[in-house]
């Protein structure tokens, strides 16, 4: 069989520990065999980032900009242990914070149905996509605690140092505040990045706040998305028959449980936290969960929302077997392949990228499966491969 053929590379970034074993298996079972693979490859793996003072991530990152299109195995996050095991320089920063901050994505999260994995939600029957904003709000607020009575303002200084005052409580005892913030520019491409992947994605767009009790602060992030909708999506989802939505966070949260799925919710940053982890489990598994970051220009990244696995890792390295799941991995590589192939109009890539998932689920629906899924499904007696053998029940399905 001749090998498909592609025109313009993916940015590869490769990962670290488990994810980065599964990686090399994925590539050398799954696409290599199939694709005449072009990528640009980078290694994000703990190691060269220290050794290039973490410039391959900014380098990573710039040329998904050039590319359009970067497909990232999971990679460490530096912490003061990881410091010592790795003997780093510097405790660099998340290379999905960096990489975000290059993009200014908003990252979606949609988990991958298969039958034998039934969510928590009896109604449930698609997809439920969130779209986390990824700035400001309380992860970037300025705290204080108030130890006696007094009077707590906000205060503003425009450039001419004109000050604005608004009361905030006057305190007859102890207490606290927060002051958060978040930008109009972060908010405006928040929302041109949701409009223009529910147009990708031909689903409606649901967005949430609590306009009604924050007139100002929610209010606006209101406002950003009615605005930009009458001015520039209106037309186009009317044509696609799809709708833009906006609700009360809490009457969101209802409607949310008593739907069939099939959408994208948009989310405040706070909401966007707590609501993923909420849909991740109730639809089944962290390792059955797809992350894009769409940037507000359209470049995508896919990875998977788990990470690196560490303790199967530890477990690998002794020589031990595995079975770890790389179902999210997989649809990261077929995410970014049919993405490419759309770009490209390369129509062999776009269908490789489908059968690669069918195949991937077919192999869950026979009763071959991962041992994290094993522990969950609804099938009986369903035979747990490692995670190799995972990988080549895939292949073989693929190949049929
Ligand atoms: P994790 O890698 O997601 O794993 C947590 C636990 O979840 C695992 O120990 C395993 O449970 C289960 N799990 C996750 N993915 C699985 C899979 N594919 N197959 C089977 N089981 C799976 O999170 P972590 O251990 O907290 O973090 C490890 C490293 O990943 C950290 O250094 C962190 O910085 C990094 N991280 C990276 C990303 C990213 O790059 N996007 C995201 C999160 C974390 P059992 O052990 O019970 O089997
Ligand atoms: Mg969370």
């Amino acid at each position: 069989m001749e090998k498909i053929k592609m025109t313009t590379p993916l940015v590869e970034m490769d990962g670290d520990e488990m994810t980065r074993v599964l990686w090399k298996y994925i590539k050398d079972e799954l696409i290599l065999p199939f694709v005449d693979l072009k990528t640009e490859y980078y290694d994000l793996g703990l190691e060269y980032r220290n050794e290039t003072n973490d410039q391959v991530t900014v380098d990573s990152a710039n040329a998904t900009k050039k590319y359009g299109v970067a497909v990232k195995c999971a990679t460490i996050t530096p912490n003061a242990a990881r410091m010592t095991e790795y003997n780093l320089k510097e405790m660099y920063k998340s290379p999905n914070g960096t990489i975000r901050a290059i993009l200014d994505g908003t990252v979606f999260r949609a988990p991958i149905i298969v039958k034998g994995i039934e969510p928590y939600v009896k109604n449930w029957k698609k997809p439920i996509t969130i779209a986390r904003h990824a700035y400001g709000d309380v992860y970037k607020a300025t705290e204080m605690k108030i130890p006696k009575a007094g009077k707590a303002e906000l205060v503003y200084t425009d450039e001419d140092g004109n000050e604005t005052r608004e009361l905030i409580h006057n305190f007859t005892g102890a207490g606290i505040i927060q002051g958060m913030h978040n930008t109009e520019k972060s908010i405006t491409s928040f929302a041109r990045s949701c409009f223009n992947f529910a147009l990708d994605q031909k689903q409606d767009l649901w967005f949430a706040s609590k306009d009604t009790i924050s007139k100002k602060y929610d209010h606006t992030f209101k406002d950003i998305f009615a605005d930009m909708y009458e001015k520039e999506y209106k037309a186009k989802f009317e044509e696609l028959g799809i709708e833009y939505f906006y609700t009360l966070i809490d009457d969101a949260v209802a409607r949310v449980i008593k739907s069939e799925g099939g959408y994208i919710w948009a989310c405040k940053n706070y909401d966007g936290d707590v609501m993923s982890d909420m849909l991740a489990t109730a639809f089944g598994s962290l390792a059955m969960m797809t992350s894009v970051l769409v940037s507000p220009e359209g470049y995508y990244e896919y990875e998977a929302a788990h990470g690196t696995v560490q303790r199967h890792y530890y477990k690998h390295l002794k020589g031990e077997e595995t079975s770890t799941n790389s179902i999210a991995t997989i649809f990261a590589w077929s995410g970014a392949l049919r993405k490419r192939g759309e770009l490209d109009g390369i129509k062999e890539l776009i269908d490789f990228a489908d059968r690669l998932e069918r195949a991937s689920l077919k192999t869950i629906e026979d009763g071959y499966m991962t041992k994290d899924l094993a522990l969950i499904t609804t099938f009986e007696n369903p035979t747990v491969l490692n995670s190799l053998d995972f990988i080549k029940a895939i292949r073989k399905n693929l190949e049929a």
